[in-house]
């Protein structure tokens, strides 16, 4: 499946805003095409979903999101950005494993299962993409995800075009 990112972006940043009003959430987006990725919409929507729940749980002093999205010839990058509790550099090493979760004693009341770092990552490599985790804590964290673009719309259109 054909997958017009940016759509994708937008509409789950407009659902959290919606959802959660007691957070600050920003957008700063660098496209200005239309990039399109082979990857299924709900995976996508899915990934964005795991990362911007966690942003939302782990932050639970300053309550403030950005998410920011840029391209190049090849590639979009998005990234999600959180100024809540951070992860040590050693946790850093672990999250993205199946059911690991930073000290459990304090993360049980906030549910999961230590699941969804690692779904986010499965599915984002099975599209030949990259997930990536830069944090510190008491500072918060970023996390960065490279998808690559197949096409874009005003490729497709100039196809379309020169067929005629
Ligand atoms: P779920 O299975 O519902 O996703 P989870 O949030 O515990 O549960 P993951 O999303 O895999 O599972 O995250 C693993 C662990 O990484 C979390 O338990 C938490 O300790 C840490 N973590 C994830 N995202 C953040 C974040 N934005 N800030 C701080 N810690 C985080």
């Amino acid at each position: 499946e054909k997958t017009p990112v940016m759509r994708v972006v937008n509409q789950v940043f407009n659902d959290f805003k919606m959802i959660h009003p007691e957070f600050t959430f920003t957008l700063d987006s660098d496209v200005y095409s239309n990039p399109i990725v082979q990857i299924y919409r709900n995976h996508l929507e899915q990934v964005l979903i795991i990362l911007l729940d966690n942003a939302v749980k782990y932050s639970t002093k300053r309550k403030e999101i950005h998410l920011s999205a840029a391209e190049d010839a090849h590639t979009v990058q998005i990234a999600i950005q959180d100024f809540g509790e951070g992860i040590s550099e050693e946790d850093v090493k672990k999250v993205f494993n199946r059911f690991y979760r930073v000290d459990k004693a304090r993360s049980r009341d906030k549910g999961g299962n230590g699941l969804g770092l690692s779904i986010a990552q499965r599915l984002i490599e099975g599209y030949h993409g990259k997930i990536s985790l830069e944090s510190s804590v008491g500072y918060g964290s970023i996390f960065r995800i490279t998808l690559p673009i197949v096409k874009d719309d005003n490729e497709e259109m100039a196809e379309k075009n020169t067929e005629a």
